[in-house]
């Protein structure tokens, strides 16, 4: 157990705080390197044994986080002089020991990607909402009551204010307004989705005045219309070249995979991955009969240059890609592993993963896939790529495989933003949606900024921000 006693108010100076950040920075990397260790060892390894092993590690290091977050608030950081530990001792006072992840609506999910029935998308999209957002709302409505007690503590007008914090920034308001730049281009996009759908669906179902019903994009919250392509890419005799099929063909092995995008980093002037990285990664799934988790991960053992990844790689276009971002997180790692361990992280909430996804969009351009041999020039149509209107063989193998796909995710995080960040705007965290109207503000945000409505009727019962998992899971979300 950790007991804390609390010196005068002078001790907690300038000099004493440099000396409290050195002697974090020491043990936390200790602290956190033991819970990675743990994790690490019962997700590729999943025993009672190392669950409990992993459980002892985590709650170790919630102590930890506790005892100096707490001693990280007694400090007078407002007379302070040194910006760099000013803002260390606010990101700790902060720090939390942070939720645990986890995913569900499996089945559901593949319904809703795969299913072209008009009766069994609302089965599903609606049944997801009764069993999830409906039964948290009263939930939520306390939650929002206690963090905002607990930001209150931490000195934070609300949670808000809080999360708003992370990005330090004065103008965050007007650098989200830079997606207005990119919205004459979703509304072109958005067009030509619902005259797709039209199609498909017909104009009893789909009003080309009106928005579109959110349960017809092949993804549960509407936030990808990747799985739809079938009915929206255009000139559909013309079959995109099959990537996957390519890879088989030319007997890609996963250690192929991981090597071209080592190769990929490195003829940028970027660092390699060090040498435990090859020796300590979970690459495969493993086949000795150890029960192991698959979910696509990078990690960071905050130690000794210890940084793995742990991924069940199949030969396929869309893993190819997935390694590229992961082998992004690694490389962040790796970028900004001499610094203080409070800075080992994303420069902001939601930098790390924008670089993930700038590497990736750069890796699956037709330059780069045509290097490496994954696309064939005779399949290039004159006008292909950047002119003419006719998108060639190539580009649409790429459309239908994950790239240019990106720009069919909808700016959902921009949605989740305006519900919790925005002090001007309609509100959350500071009272201003009352919770009384917030599914109604939901619809009216989901409408502005989506062109999307509910397919049917809800009421201020439902609270469909609910059924998605960030909201339930308290993680602040911009993308
Ligand atoms: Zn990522």
């Amino acid at each position: 157990m950790v007991s804390i006693s609390f010196p005068a108010d002078d001790f907690y100076n300038e000099t004493k705080a440099k000396i409290f950040l050195q002697f974090y920075d020491q043990t936390a990397k200790v602290v956190l390197n033991q819970f990675m260790e743990a994790t690490w060892n019962y997700v590729t390894n999943i025993t009672r044994k190392n669950q409990e092993e992993m459980l002892h590690k985590d709650m170790e290091r919630s102590q930890f986080m506790i005892y100096f977050g707490i001693r990280a608030c007694l400090f007078k950081v407002a007379q302070f002089q040194d910006q760099d530990v000013k803002r260390m001792l606010r990101k700790l006072q902060n720090r939390q020991g942070g939720p645990a992840q986890g995913r569900a609506a499996g089945e559901l999910e593949e319904v809703m990607a795969t299913s072209r029935n008009k009766e069994e998308l609302l089965w599903a999209w609606q049944g997801w909402r009764d069993a999830v957002g409906r039964q948290i709302r009263t939930t939520f409505e306390h939650y929002v009551e206690l963090s905002n007690k607990a930001a209150q503590l931490n000195g934070y007008k609300d949670m808000g204010a809080l999360w708003r914090s992370k990005y330090e920034s004065d103008t965050l308001k007007q650098d989200l307004e830079l997606f207005q730049e990119l919205r004459p281009l979703y509304l072109n996009l958005h067009t030509y989705m619902h005259r797709a759908l039209h199609r498909h669906y017909g104009p009893e179902l789909i009003d080309l005045r009106g928005p579109i019903p959110a349960h017809l994009q092949g993804n549960m919250w509407a936030q990808s219309s990747v799985n739809i392509l079938d009915l929206v890419l255009p000139f559909p005799k013309k079959i995109p070249e099959d990537v996957t099929k390519i890879m088989k063909g030319q007997h890609w092995k996963s250690e192929k995979m991981f090597a071209d995008s080592e190769k990929f980093f490195t003829s940028l002037g970027l660092l390699p991955a060090p040498p435990s990285f090859w020796k300590k990664s979970m690459l495969t799934r493993p086949t000795d009969g150890r029960e192991v988790e698959c979910h696509t991960s990078a990690w960071n053992f905050y130690l000794d240059d210890d940084f793995r990844i742990k991924k069940c790689t199949e030969v396929t276009i869309e893993d190819l890609l997935s390694i590229f971002h992961e082998m992004s997180h690694i490389q962040y790692f790796l970028q900004y592993k001499n610094l203080s361990i409070i800075f080992c992280e994303g420069a902001n909430p939601v930098f790390e993963e924008a670089v993930g996804s700038v590497i990736t969009l750069s890796a699956s351009s037709h330059k780069h896939l045509l290097n490496i041999g994954l696309l064939s020039l005779k399949h290039q149509d004159s006008g292909d790529e950047d002119q003419g209107p006719k998108p060639g063989a190539a580009a649409r193998a790429r459309w239908g495989q994950g790239s240019r796909a990106k720009l069919w995710e909808d700016p959902r995080g921009r949605l989740l933003t305006v519900l919790t960040l925005f002090p001007e705007d309609e509100k959350v965290f500071d009272g201003t949606i009352r919770k009384d109207i917030y599914n109604q503000e939901w619809w009216n945000l989901r409408l502005k900024y989506q062109g999307l409505c509910s397919p049917v009727p809800h009421s201020a019962e439902d609270f469909d921000p609910g059924a998605k998992f960030h909201i339930s899971a308290d993680v602040p979300y911009i993308w």
